[in-house]
């Protein structure tokens, strides 16, 4: 991640080891009660956007992939448009980035604060976006998702 300023980026976002296989056996859980399949490059590509700790590219989870080199292209576009469906993931536009989805419900609007300095990603709640959904219909238009992206500095860039 490039950065825009000369401090050290030394808060690290990264989940445990317990609280990626507690995520992970929650996806599958998830997979099982929709009736659908966590193959095995379905939950590697969740286990490295995990471990990401945020935003990360596709070609970083193609890299990454196996321990001895990268992964089909078409595999891992796949497997993060599965995890996108299901609500396990979110894609954040403006970085071309994909990040864990760190709430629960899965049915709602996605708001991040991305700071610009350090690249950390914050999801925060926003039950529904209702003046877009109402504007969006007076033209006829029918709202399925909206994606917040705000942009700015984290607290630990601004005082550093
Ligand atoms: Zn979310
Ligand atoms: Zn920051
Ligand atoms: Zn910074």
């Amino acid at each position: 991640m490039s950065t825009t300023c000369d401090h050290a980026h030394d808060h690290d976002h990264a989940l445990s080891d317990a609280a990626k296989a507690t995520r992970l056996d929650e996806a599958q859980a998830l997979c099982v009660e929709a009736g659908e399949r966590m193959t095995t490059s379905r939950l590697r590509t969740y286990e490295l956007i995990l471990e990401a700790g945020g935003p990360i590219k596709a070609y970083d989870v193609i890299d990454r992939f196996h321990p001895d080199g990268a992964a089909k292209p078409p595999t891992v576009y796949r497997a993060l448009s599965f995890l996108e469906q299901m609500g396990l993931i979110h894609r954040i536009e403006s970085l071309n980035a994909f990040v864990a989805c760190d709430t629960r419900d899965h049915a709602h609007t996605a708001a991040f604060l991305l700071c610009d300095c350090c690249g950390s990603s914050e999801e925060i709640a926003i039950p529904s976006m209702p003046e877009i959904e109402a504007t969006a219909a007076r033209t006829g238009f029918q709202v399925k998702h909206v994606t917040l992206e705000a942009h700015g500095l984290c607290q630990a860039c601004q005082a550093a």
